[in-house]
């Protein structure tokens, strides 16, 4: 799933416990793991220095350069939606760190298939299980749609949890 759905509804959690960071924190990164056992849409990852599940040796050429960039938006978007979805519902702390704890499953992904033998190994394993094993990468367009909507109904959901 990309990072920014990842992003938003991690602060989304965060920002109903806003006084409660190390909560938001937990609730956003286990949210990672359920919203990954959902089929989803990835975007591909032109590099095997980027991609964990190849973990190529780490090189700076035209396709790493690709993929952060692809990364660098996707976390910047999910950052952004955050804070503009969660503002008025929460301080802006609770919701970066809400933000943060969904994406970070992933970087440790990475940081995994540098360290294969690390204590990672146990959460790689974990992430894997948990992942749905169909997904939906060569249906680009309903995979975004259907990653929109969810925020859509995250967003909806997260305000009128705190109406009532
Ligand atoms: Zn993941």
């Amino acid at each position: 799933m990309t990072l920014a759905t990842h992003a938003v509804v991690g602060s989304a959690i965060a920002s109903l416990v806003p006084t409660h960071p190390v909560i938001g924190f937990c609730a956003g990164f286990l949210s990672h793991f359920l919203l990954d056992s959902i089929p989803h849409w990835d975007y591909p990852l032109k590099s095997d220095s980027i991609n964990p599940s190849k973990g190529g040796a780490l090189k700076l050429d035209k396709n790493v350069i690709i993929d952060l960039s692809c990364i660098g938006f996707d976390i910047g978007l999910g950052l952004a939606f955050s804070i503009a979805f969660f503002i008025s519902n929460a301080p802006f702390l609770p919701i970066i760190i809400g933000a943060c704890a969904g994406i970070i499953p992933d970087v440790l992904q990475f940081v995994y298939s540098r360290y294969p033998k690390s204590f990672l190994k146990y959460l790689q394993a974990f992430h894997l299980w948990m992942h749905a094993e169909t997904n939906l990468n060569n249906r680009p367009v309903l995979g975004v749609s259907l990653q929109a909507l969810l925020i859509v109904i995250v967003v909806i959901a997260c305000k009128f949890f705190l109406l009532a």
